[in-house]
């Protein structure tokens, strides 16, 4: 089973939600639990954003990576 749906909220010390996602590091481990179209959830310029998760990481490093011929 594969993610669907993954929501990344970021908060400043007095709790306030604030832009941010998550990084490049949590992208990869995200891509190995989801699929190019789970949704991500996020904030950026204080607007909520919903994407697939193939628009925050483009040309993952999968399994399918380690198949490909050489
Ligand atoms: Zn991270």
């Amino acid at each position: 089973m594969k993610i669907q749906t993954i929501v990344a909220l970021c908060k400043n010390k007095e709790g306030k939600l604030i832009d941010g996602c998550s990084c490049g590091t949590c992208r990869q481990v995200i891509s190995e639990f989801s699929t190019a179209e789970t949704r991500v959830i996020y904030q950026f310029n204080n607007k909520i954003v919903i994407k697939p998760f193939k628009n925050l990481l483009p040309d993952a490093f999968t399994k399918k990576s380690l198949e490909a011929d050489r």
